[in-house]
Parts: C-alpha cells; structure tokens; sequence
C-alpha cells in the first residue's frame, strides 16, 4: 500500500507547487472514515482509494484529482456527506467526489453489458468534469487488478465484460492507452482465461526455440542508428495477449501469421530525428508495403502522434516499429495529461498555478473528446454535442433508455415496451409522482404506475415527441374506440329492437351478418355504432317480414319517451366517451332535452334538442336517436355553455357582470366584446355551469342588473 509520504512525493515530483496539506488532510479523512472496513482481498479498504490516488499519479493529475480519489468513496460507503466535504475540502472537490459517486451508483443498479455504446454516450454526458471520469477509470482499473479476489464468478464475470465493453474503450478514447491495454488485458483474463493461456503458452515456446529475440533485433536496430549518428533509444516489447488476440480474431489469422508479436519504439529527441530514423531503417530492412503511416504530419483525432512502419527487420523476422520524441511517446501513453504538463513546462513564466493548468489541459481533453473519434478506433462517433439533444434515462431496474430531448414519461415507458406504454397511468420520476407531461432530464429514474384497466389517454397526442408513442397511442384510441362504437351498437340496437318487441340477441345477430356483409357481431355491432349501418338494415335483416309495417321515419318519431325507457342512450358527462361528443358550439346542459344524431365514422353526436343546427338533419329520421343524461351528481361536473350579453355602455358595468358569474360559482373562459353603439355594447361570455338549472339562475341574476338590458343564450 502506497504511504501517505509516498503519495505526496508522486505529486510534489510532478506538481511542485501541489497542495500538500490538503493531500495529507484527505489522507486521514478517508483512513478514519473507512475505519476498519475491508476490502474482498482481506486488505483495509483504505487501500483501494489510495491506490486509486496512485494510479492517477500516473497521469500526472492536479491536487484536486489525487484528493477526490482519495475520498471518491467516502459519500458512499462512509458517514461523509457532501456538506461536509464542502466544508472540508472546498466545493470544488465535494462536487468531484459527488460526480464519481453518482457514477458508481448507477454501475451498481445498470444492465450496462447490454447498452455498452449508450452507456458509455451516458458516461461522458453524465460527467460534467472530465476528471471525475478520470478518478471513474482509475477505480475501475484498481477494482479490476484485484477482480481475483470477489468469489463469485457470475460478478467477475459481469464486472470484466463491463470493463470490456465500457470502461476500456473510454480509456482509448480519452488517449491513455497504458489504462486501456491493462484493463483489456485484465478483462481478458477473466472473459476469456483459456485463449488467453494458450496464447501465452505458445509465446513461451516461441521465446525459448528463439532466444532473447526481442533483444537481439532492438540491439541491432539500435547500433544501425547510432552508426549514422542519431541519438535514440530502442524498446522492444512483446504486444500483450488481448491486443495479440484481438488481431487474430480481427484478421482469422494465427499465432504464426501474426507480424505484430513484437513491437519496437524508436525514441528520439525531436521530430527532425523521427524522419531520419525512418531513412535509416528503410535503407537498411525491407519494408511491408501498405503497413507505413505518418501520424506526426496527421495525428490521430485523440492527440496521438507516431510514425508506424513495418519492416521485414532483423533474423527476417517481422517487427512493427513506432518512431516518435519523448514527449509524443508520454503522451502516447498517457494522453492528453502529459501533453498539459509539456506545455507548461515549456510555457515557463506564464505558468499562472495549479488550477489554471487544470483548465487548460481538461479543456483540451473536452475538445478532443468532442471532435475526436475516427471511424477505425470507434464506431460510434459519439460527440458531446451530439448529447444535447438527448437524455438519459433509467428504469428502476437500471436499464438505460435513450430518448430525444423533451421527451416525457409517456414516450418513456414506451420505449421500454408498449404494453407498458398503453397501460400507464402515472409515474414517479427520482422517487416523487410527477405529471406525465413532465420533461425528463439526463440520469432521471423514471418509475412508470400501471394499470391494467387504463388505456392511452388521446390527451397524450398533444405532448409526447417520440413517434413510437405517437403511432402507439393512435393505435390504441382506434381500437378503443372499436370497443366503444360496439358497445353502443349494441345499445341502438336494443332500443330498436324493443320498439318492436324483439330482442337483439347474438343468435338473432348471428342471421344478419351474412346479409349484411359483417364478419363478426361486435364488427356488426362497431359498425351500427359508429353509423355506417342503421339499427334499422340490422332490424330488416333479422325481420324481414317486419320491413312493410315500418313508415318512413321523420324527426320526432323515435323521441316518444325519450329519457324514460331503458332502451335509450345514456351521456354520462363531456368528454369521457369517445364514441360520443358534444355538436360544435351547441352546449348542451345536463337537465335540457338532448338527442342524439348519428354520424358515419364518429358515433353519436350530442344536440339540445331547440338547437338551431338540427334543421339540418329534418327528414332524416334515421340518424336520430334516443338519449338522455345520467350525470354522476357526485362527482362534479363542469358544461360549457355561451351566453350573450347586451349591457349598458357604463363605468364598472362589465366587472358588475363577471363579478355576479363568479359569484354564482362558474367559471369564465372566454370573454368577447363589441360596441353596438353609443350607449350598448354586446358581450358573448363562454361560462362553465353544472347543469341547466345552474345556467338559469345565473341568467336570471344578470337580468336583475341594471346595466344589463338582455341576456339569452347563444347557440349554433
Ligand atoms: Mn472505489
């Protein structure tokens, strides 16, 4: 375990003016929070966050990077709490470490293996900091040096493909490509220990048929270069197993076929050296055409800079050989943190401390990772821009659901599965019931409240933005309204029947579909609900011999009783029903006479029955029909309904008259004036009232004022 001393000598050896105290401070803090907690290894589990600490010495990071990672599990797994931290460790760290805390949370509740591409989108979009996916990553390799030690398989199993699918390519990305190839390797390891052992095996045979190898050819590569003057040295390395293996399976080659076993990295001193390393080892080896590539004059998007060459080199063996400066090599290995620390180094004077370095490099890192990603290393092309027109979301169950930005709860639990989406009723968003119209936000946990009775709401339409749950949505008021214009088929059907004294049952039903072209009864039923068949054809199919008594219909002949029998039509309220509604601009009050018109496609629409635009439906008797209010009187229940106005032309006459309306407990919704002249002016006022007797009594009270000189109602 790295001491306390130690630590801060790593940071003092690359960041002078570090913050030592604090680093000290943080040291202690955590051991006491961690108190005697344990690691799976046995070890305190003080150890993790230190080595934690360590590995981001690695990277050269800033004070505030080296102390969050000692106290990147304190808020988690301690008594700390982020007012303390603030108060602490200033604001700067305690958000930090609250950053890496709630990434570590949603790896404990995720289904990521699956998501691994939206997943790692939600990482970047998640961290706001780039260090705290930094400390993130660190975690991550420290938790996979000692996987061993977890005893169940299933768990080290679902961790190392995390860190394959995830956590790996993230470190590529981000250019630290020491982190990447270990946790790659790690992972390996665990996914995949029997290729991997093979692997190994077969390189140790290879290495004891041909010596020190790997030597040899860096010595003569070496002594080449020195004999033309240039300054360089020489590391050979054999490629680590994954990276060997990935080739393999990339290319169905073998362990025989591949070039890339060993690796050679020509380090030279400036870049006029790279190119005259180059001359010398194509003069002197042949060369494997197609492998060469210049990524000094072209680096990559992630700030990576080499010459890659091929060579059939020395013991004609195949050696891949990277040539690059010191500092293009450091940053190689360690991105874009080492890139920062040779800029300062080199800025010298203007160097303005700690925190203005730690912009400068993490802006850099932002940049990279926004305008970075070649088709080559990554396929997703994932952009941080490209996050702000999406939002992350999660289920309670830790699956991850991408959605367009402005997105609801409706479009989400769509997205999860339709039935989901058709049975939502509510839903809780981060624990707390919210409207379903509610816009999510990135790292939102979205908990959908279902029933199974309930269906889509046509009031959805107006806010969701997916088209899944648009088209979803429409689907499902199509069917309900199926459902509705059978049930009230079946209504018309029996009030028609008994008028004669029969009795529609499915038997008799059955007889008429033949005839009248109809599949099924509920089709039959949908169909003279919804008018495109009257309860009439349906009567004459089923009573032939009852076709001659009927007379040919005018308004009025279906309206005896209306309201009494059992057979009529009952409108329980506005709105609820959607083989039903109301004629435009007609207002018709609970307690006034109603009819029903039927209307081909739409059901059954609703008229006062002295509405001035029934006339239009005189002589056709057939479209007429039954109906008559069942208000529920206990559930309240507001009607539109128009009025107008005509009043005096008089100081406060209109507050007089929408005071007294509010008096009388109704509502305004609309208010529309006209001067007729002089002395007059006409008001049309749209009011909700309960029922008819509620209108009257308002009209009434308005009549009493003495600025109003008439009032009527107002209807089409
Ligand atoms: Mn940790």
């Amino acid at each position: 375990m790295l001491r306390q001393y130690e630590l801060v000598d790593r940071v003092l050896g690359y960041d002078p003016k570090a913050d030592e105290a604090l680093i000290n401070r943080a040291y202690v803090y955590a051991m006491k929070q961690h108190g005697s907690q344990k690691r799976a290894s046995g070890d305190p589990y003080f150890s993790h966050p230190i080595e934690v600490a360590g590995i981001l010495t690695d990277l050269k990071l800033d004070t505030s990077t080296i102390v969050t990672a000692l106290l990147h599990d304190t808020i988690e797994d301690t008594g700390a709490t982020m007012e303390e931290l603030t108060r602490l460790f200033g604001a700067e760290i305690a958000s930090l470490v609250d950053g890496v805390t709630k990434l570590t949370r949603i790896e404990l509740t995720s289904e990521r293996s699956k998501q691994a591409e939206n997943f790692r989108k939600f990482l970047l979009a998640m961290s706001n900091d780039i260090r705290v996916l930094l400390v993130k990553l660190a975690d991550r390799l420290h938790n996979m040096r000692t996987l061993h030690f977890i005893s169940s398989p299933e768990k080290r199993q679902r961790i190392a493909q995390e860190t394959m699918d995830i956590y790996a390519p993230l470190a590529g990305r981000m250019g630290i490509q020491e982190i990447r190839d270990e946790l790659e390797d790690l992972a390996f390891a665990q996914l995949n220990p029997e290729a991997r052992d093979t692997l190994l095996k077969r390189l140790n045979e290879f290495r004891a048929s041909s010596g020190d190898i790997v030597k040899r050819i860096a010595e003569e590569f070496h002594a080449k270069l020195v004999d033309h003057g240039i300054v360089a040295e020489v590391v050979g390395r054999e490629k680590r197993p994954y990276s060997m293996w990935r080739k393999m399976e990339r290319r169905s080659i073998s362990l025989e076929q591949l070039s890339d076993i060993f690796g050679f990295r020509v380090i030279v001193d400036e870049i006029d050296d790279c190119y005259r390393a180059l001359g010398v080892l194509h003069t002197h080896w042949a060369t494997v055409p197609g492998r060469f590539k210049d990524y000094i004059s072209t680096p990559k998007n992630n700030g990576y800079r080499s010459i890659h060459t091929t060579l059939i080199g020395p013991e004609k063996k195949r050696a891949e050989v990277q040539i690059r400066t010191r500092k293009m090599h450091e940053v190689a290995d360690y991105g874009i943190a080492a890139h920062w620390v040779y800029k300062e180094k080199g800025a010298g004077a203007q160097n303005s401390g700690e925190f203005a370095n730690t912009f400068i490099w993490l802006r850099q890192l932002i940049e990279m990772l926004e305008h970075g990603s070649s088709p080559e290393e990554f396929l997703e092309h994932t952009k941080l821009q490209m996050f702000s027109d999406q939002v992350f979301c999660f289920s309670p169950k830790g699956l991850l659901i991408t959605l367009p930005r402005g997105a609801t709860p409706v479009d989400f639990a769509y997205a999860v599965h339709t039935d989901i989406g058709d049975t939502t009723v509510g839903c809780k968003i981060n624990g707390r019931h919210m409207p379903l119209r509610t816009q999510l936000t990135n790292g939102d946990e979205v908990e959908i409240v279902r029933s199974q009775a309930q269906r889509p709401s046509p009031a959805w339409e107006g806010f969701v933005i997916t088209g899944k749950a648009r088209s979803a949505i429409r689907r499902s008021i199509r069917m309900s309204k199926q459902i509705e214009f059978a049930r009230l088929g079946k209504q018309i059907l029996r009030a028609t029947f008994e008028a004669v004294g029969k009795e529609p049952t499915d038997t008799i039903l059955e007889r008429t579909l033949g005839p009248l072209h109809k599949g099924d009864i509920s089709e039959l039923l949908a169909s003279v609900g919804d008018a495109t068949l009257s309860a009439e054809q349906v009567l004459a199919a089923a009573y032939p011999e009852l076709t001659l008594k009927k007379s040919s219909s005018k308004k009025g002949k279906k309206l005896n009783g209306a309201g009494t029998g059992s057979s009529v039509i009952h409108v329980s309220g506005r709105g609820q029903d959607l083989s039903m509604h109301f004629a435009h601009e007609t207002f018709p009050l609970p307690g006034e006479r109603i009819v029903g018109i039927l209307t081909p496609g739409e059901g059954i629409t609703i008229y006062p029955i002295d509405a001035p635009s029934l006339a239009e439906f005189d002589g056709d008797g057939t479209r007429w029909i039954d109906v008559a209010w069942d208000v529920d009187t206990d559930v309240p229940q507001m009607f539109p309904s128009r009025l107008r106005v005509t009043a005096r032309n008089e100081v406060g006459a209109l507050g007089n008259i929408t005071s007294l309306i509010a008096d009388y407990g109704s509502n305004i919704n609309n208010l529309s004036m006209a001067q007729r002249d002089t002395d007059f002016y006409d008001m049309q006022i749209d009011l909700d009232v309960r029922d008819l007797k509620h209108l009257t009594r308002i009209m009434s009270a308005l009549n009493g004022l003495s600025v109003v000189s008439s009032v009527a109602r107002s209807r089409r």
